[in-house]
């Protein structure tokens, strides 16, 4: 049978298209064609803000977010097997192994279909060859911030063991010295934000996790962002990227 272009389903008789009759599936409408980068990965040092940017992008755009060092804590927390065995390398400073994390992500990645955001992991060139076989990078952002601003940053942190809510004595103090605004807990510095931690996990990130730069740059994912500066100016730079 011979078609004409009036007898097709999403033309009108002259020919033209029009909005009310073009199939769903073939019509796009323009803003979703740029498409969002849909697995990202978080790079930087402990301190660069990341986690924060991180959490910024799923509020704003629905990623899930992936946080090793969320789980852990969690696991930490809970005391489950992983869990216990997982504190006595981070009391150390020292990176937690591949089979644990892998053990403690599985689950929570394949709950998390589509956009999802990469936090503390990969870590190590190991990491990203094994992450690459199983799910395609779309981008690696790496949040630049010197150590000394890090050291800073970190030491000055104290945490609420309840709500898990973080202050800053300088930049984000709470209302009450070493009382916890939202619950009222007496807040606490944790074990890997005390200075001699911080510097032990600042070499293991430069060691370990900087050739991932190098690692995403050679195969052109990687976007640098000056991690100096306000959360909101910083974020600007994040969105940007992932556009
Ligand atoms: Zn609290």
């Amino acid at each position: 049978m011979k078609a004409y272009i009036g007898d097709s389903p999403w033309t009108d008789a002259s020919g033209m298209r029009t909005a009310e009759c073009r199939p769903s599936t073939v019509y796009i409408p323009e803003p979703t064609r740029r498409t969002m980068k849909s697995t990202i990965v978080l790079l930087g040092p402990p301190g660069s803000g990341k986690g924060t940017q991180g959490e910024k992008l799923c509020s704003e755009f629905g990623y899930v977010k992936l946080s090793t060092g969320d789980m852990l804590r969690e696991a930490v927390k809970n005391q489950t097997e992983l869990g216990k065995k997982a504190k006595t390398y981070m009391d150390a400073g020292a990176l937690v192994p591949n089979d644990l994390i892998i053990g403690l992500m599985k689950e929570k990645m394949a709950a998390a279909n589509g956009k999802v955001i990469l936090d503390g992991f990969p870590r190590t060139l190991e990491q990203a060859d094994a992450l690459g076989e199983q799910m395609d990078v779309d981008i690696a952002l790496n949040l630049d911030v010197a150590d000394e601003e890090l050291i800073k940053r970190i030491t000055m942190r104290r945490s609420c063991p309840s709500c898990n809510a973080v202050y800053h004595l300088v930049h984000n103090p709470p209302k009450k010295d070493g009382i916890c605004d939202k619950c009222g807990s007496e807040l606490y510095q944790r074990d890997d934000d005390t200075e001699a931690t911080v510097l032990n996990r600042l070499r293991t990130y430069r060691e370990k996790t900087m050739p991932l730069v190098g690692y995403y740059y050679a195969k052109k994912k990687l976007v640098t962002i000056d991690g100096v500066g306000s959360i909101d100016e910083i974020y600007e730079k994040v969105k940007k990227a992932i556009q």
